[in-house]
């Protein structure tokens, strides 16, 4: 109320009053009005900023309102929805807009009705990770209330995001892995490094970040591996290999290292990157496995295949520099004999102060080695290159050495003396390798011995000769192998003057030297290893010949005995073989009688005991041949499962006219009784011989009063002849 109206009525009055009312009434709308337009206006904006920023956002975003029609379930309708939305689930604007969350197909809104209930109820404003078809897509929701039932929600796809967060998590797991990890820029200074590096090391992270890997060099390298390593990165962006370096207690260790660079988008080096591990323990058993494989185990000498390996070495630097090398190899006399009467333990003593001595007296260049059991040998490079001059230094060398070695040793706190053999060998140039070298020296050697041990012998050219010699057979041997130049004669073995069997003997039929005796090629066979093929040859000849026999009358009785040699019978296959002959020819095993000598017994009886013990359980016999020279212990020949014991010829020559041969022969007869063994005679070549053994007992014989070794066919005429 801004004025009133006085009775009576003044009419101008009224008509004043009424326009100033209608005045102010005018003006009061016009106000309103305008500030209403005002309002209005600023709405219109600030609408159109916010459709501007929702429709150009690169964010997802939604506007939704909460429904609860009376009836139905409470949902969401969602209102709008901006293009980079509809374009992250792949919908379009009819598809979402206008539509409840629970009838939207193709994108799992109804997933996150939970969160709008939570935005709406409580009115904060909340976030969550929802991730959609199985994971392969990773999104971050955040609503907000807009009004009170209404509702926006942001969306923004974070798969790349945790796909990086994932992997900076396994690249942090990794980088404290087992291995040591040192990251360097690209000057090489250090910027992090990993607890492994810690704990290998020895050094503190905060010790060494901001420092090169100066101070973990170890001297071992010359300074130009560091500048290969350095050219590797620079040329292929990596290096690896095995290098070794100092640890903070100044241990030298060897590592395994890779170290690579990091590139950035244009190639450019951001960093180097270092991993490694100590390899102390597998270079240790390197070093062992080194250890046992070139050294021998009792004197820690170099063994024969390193030695070989040095000679070699020697060789080639020798014919190089036009310089004589000269080869020792030493042998103890009566080794045997020491290792039993004193044991094992004093030979062990007696080897290790050899090896001593050896050592002691050998120059700086020199190789000392240990070939096997008492052989030592000595490789003196570096002589004159004139042959005169070098064979003069060799000869003092080998007085040198003889000297020393004959010194008295002390074993189990006794001095006892020994002596030994040696043969020398000088060479320059040698087309002919290590093996005729070292068998030059070791003919050298036997000469020695041969001459009365406690000796020197020196390779010459008479034993050059001797050499070739025995090479030529060794070639000859193999090609009469190839070529079947092999027969096997058959001796007579009698009792009562009928053949009970025979000793099969080999003979070589060579096409122009005739026919050879085994005495010429079996040690040799036997050396070189030959004697295995042949002996088999033997074993199936005589096993075929046995099967011939035993398919007629008269001679299907016979036994046949096989000379077998140490080597052939320490075959791991040779039980086998020899089962296998028997049962290809079906032969009775009794049939067949094989012929050790005492030298099987030296080495390994257990195990030569068990292969016999398996032949025999067969049926196999076996009979010892030439008892009496060999050494044969008492107790072993118990333990043998013998059939036989074998009279050698040397004590049937003079039975009749030594006394001691005599005795021995008679001895030999009264043990194989005493121990219920068979035995036999050999060499039995005159009547009063075989008179005298069958006085005392020895009733079996094979000798040249009987018959020689013959050709089958001639064997077997022999034989008729004594049937009646
Ligand atoms: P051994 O086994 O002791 O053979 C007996 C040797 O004495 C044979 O010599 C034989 O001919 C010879 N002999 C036989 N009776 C008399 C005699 O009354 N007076 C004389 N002075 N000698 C007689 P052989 O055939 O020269 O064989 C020599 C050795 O060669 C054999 O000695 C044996 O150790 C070996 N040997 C022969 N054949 C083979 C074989 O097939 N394999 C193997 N590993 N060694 C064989
Ligand atoms: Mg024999
Ligand atoms: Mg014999």
């Amino acid at each position: 109320m801004t004025d009133y109206i006085l009775k009576p009525i003044a009419q101008e009055e009224l008509i004043v009053r009424i326009a100033v009312l209608l005045e102010n009434r005018h003006l009061l709308l016009e106000n309103q009005n305008q500030r209403q337009r005002l309002h209005d206006e600023e709405l219109l904006r600030r609408d159109s900023k916010f459709e501007s920023l929702f429709a150009h956002s690169i964010e997802g975003m939604v506007v939704g309102e909460w429904i609860n029609d009376q009836g139905s379930d409470k949902d969401y309708r969602i209102l709008k929805a901006n293009a980079a939305f509809l374009h992250h689930v792949q919908l379009s604007q009819n598809q979402v807009c206008g539509k409840l969350t629970r009838d939207i197909a193709g994108w799992p809104f109804h997933e996150l009705t939970g969160l709008f209930d939570q935005v709406v109820t409580e009115g904060i404003p909340r976030k969550i990770e929802f991730s959609v078809s199985g994971g392969s897509a990773v999104y971050q929701v955040r609503a907000f209330v807009l009004q009170e039932l209404s509702f926006a929600f942001v969306i923004e796809n974070i798969t790349q995001r945790k796909i990086e967060e994932d992997e900076l998590r396994i690249a942090a797991a990794a980088f404290e892995s087992q291995e040591g990890i040192i990251v360097m820029d690209p000057k090489g200074v250090i910027q992090r490094v990993n607890r492994s590096f810690c704990r290998i090391t020895g050094f503190t992270a905060h010790e060494v970040v901001g420092l090169t890997l100066e101070f973990m060099k170890s001297d071992r390298h010359a300074p130009l591996f560091y500048r290969r390593i350095l050219r590797a990165l620079h040329r292929r962006h990596m290096w690896q290999g095995e290098i070794w370096v100092r640890y903070k207690n100044a241990v030298h260790a060897p590592l395994v290292v890779e170290i690579t660079a990091v590139q950035g988008k244009h190639g450019e080096v951001s960093h180097y990157l270092m991993l490694f591990h100590d390899i102390s323990e597998r270079k240790e058993s390197e070093d062992k496995i080194y250890a046992l494989a070139f050294f021998d185990q009792l004197t820690g000498l170099p063994n024969r295949i390193l030695f070989q390996d040095r000679l070699q070495e020697a060789m080639l630097v020798g014919a190089a520099q036009k310089t004589h090398t000269g080869l020792f190899l030493i042998d103890l006399d009566h080794f045997r004999t020491l290792n039993d009467t004193l044991g094992h333990g004093a030979g062990d003593q007696l080897l290790k102060q050899m090896a001593e001595r050896l050592v002691a007296c050998a120059g700086e260049t020199h190789v000392v080695a240990r070939l096997g059991g008492d052989e030592f040998i000595v490789m003196m490079p570096d002589l004159s290159p004139h042959a005169e001059e070098a064979g003069e230094q060799v000869r003092k060398q080998a007085r040198v050495l003889q000297t020393v070695l004959s010194q008295p040793y002390v074993l189990d706190a006794q001095a006892h003396h020994f002596t030994s053999s040696m043969g020398v060998t000088l060479f320059k140039d040698v087309p002919t390798g290590i093996e005729a070298l070292l068998k030059q020296a070791e003919l050298a050697m036997y000469k020695a011995k041969a001459e009365g041990r406690h000796g020197i012998s020196y390779f010459d050219d008479a034993m050059e000769v001797e050499l070739n010699r025995r090479v030529a057979m060794e070639h000859a041997l193999q090609q009469a192998l190839q070529d079947g130049q092999f027969v096997l004669h058959y001796q007579a073995q009698l009792e009562a003057f009928q053949v009970i069997g025979v000793e099969a003997l080999i003979r070589w039929q060579h096409p122009e030297w005739g026919l050879v005796g085994p005495a010429t090629f079996i040690p040799l066979a036997e050396e070189t290893g030959l004697i295995v093929p042949l002996g088999h040859w033997v074993m199936m000849t005589a096993c075929q010949q046995l099967q011939q026999w035993s398919q007629d009358s008269r001679f299907k009785h016979l036994t046949v005995a096989v000379n077998v040699s140490a080597r052939q019978f320490h075959q791991p296959d040779f039980v086998d073989s020899v089962l296998g002959l028997l049962q290809k020819f079906m032969i009775a095993p009794g049939r067949l009688k094989l012929e050790l000598t005492e030298s099987l017994l030296v080495h390994d009886v257990a195990s030569v005991i068990t292969t016999m013990t398996t032949l025999k359980q067969q049926g196999v016999n076996f009979s010892l041949d030439d008892f009496g020279t060999g050494y044969s212990s008492l107790s072993y020949l118990k333990r043998l499962p013998l059939h036989q014991l074998k009279i050698d010829q040397s004590f049937v020559r003079d039975i009749m006219v030594d006394a001691n041969d005599a005795a021995i022969a008679k001895t030999i007869i009264a043990l194989a009784q005493s121990l219920g063994l068979d035995v036999i005679a050999e060499g039995v070549e005159t009547r009063e011989q075989q008179e005298f053994l069958r006085q005392w007992g020895c009733y079996r014989c094979q000798g040249f009063y009987f018959s020689r070794a013959l050709p089958q066919a001639e064997f077997e005429s022999y034989a008729k002849t004594l049937m009646v």
